[in-house]
């Protein structure tokens, strides 16, 4: 294991039967909390894009918020609020994206990208990569160029990588759960 690993990997913690029976949550406010891992973690991030040109990076509710705000500060950009539905207060744009079960909506303002603009898409995990999906589309729709998509874990089994790779995005992750 390297010490990256190793490193992300004894601050998360996991938790079973949560949210529901049978599902291992990985659990990353331990890794938030410790100031060496978190740190960590958002240097492993940013540091393919130090220098890149990124305009904005974007972020989904609600563990997206904290990293995708560490990583903008580092890379001295914007950063934008991609939120559930009936949360912003302006004009917003919206997209249905898929649930492990059903569907729910996200929406960003509309606003909050010029076209052309180079953005970062952030989150804490990529499982189906349902949610990572939804976002591509919205920022796409709104003009972006969308560099890549970043996470610190990877659950491969569960195809996610795949599906964002699909929309021409490269996809970037620090730990893997198999
Ligand atoms: P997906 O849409 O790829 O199936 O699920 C990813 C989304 O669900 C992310 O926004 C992520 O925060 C959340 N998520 C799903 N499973 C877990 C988990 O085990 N741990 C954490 N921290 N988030 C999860």
């Amino acid at each position: 294991m390297s010490e990256l690993v190793e490193t992300l990997k004894s601050a998360i913690r996991t938790i079973e039967d949560y949210p529901k029976p049978g599902i291992l949550f990985r659990d990353i406010t331990t890794l938030l909390g410790q100031p060496r891992a978190f740190r960590r973690a958002v240097d492993e991030l940013v540091h393919p894009y130090a220098g890149d040109g990124i305009h904005k990076i974007a972020g989904m509710e609600a563990r997206g918020f904290i990293l995708g705000g560490a990583v903008a500060h580092q890379l001295s950009a914007g950063f934008v609020p991609i939120r559930k539905k009936g949360k912003l207060p302006h004009e917003v744009v919206s997209i249905a994206y898929s649930l492990e079960y059903g569907v729910d909506e996200m929406e960003m303002h509309k606003d909050a990208i010029q076209p052309g603009e180079r953005v970062l898409l952030v989150d804490d995990l990529i499982a189906t990569g349902g949610t990572a999906e939804g976002a591509v589309k919205l920022l796409k729709q709104m003009g972006a160029e969308v560099v890549a998509a970043c996470f610190v874990i990877d659950l491969p089994d569960l195809g996610g990588r795949r599906k964002i790779e699909a929309l021409d995005v490269p996809v970037r992750t620090l730990i893997s759960y198999e």
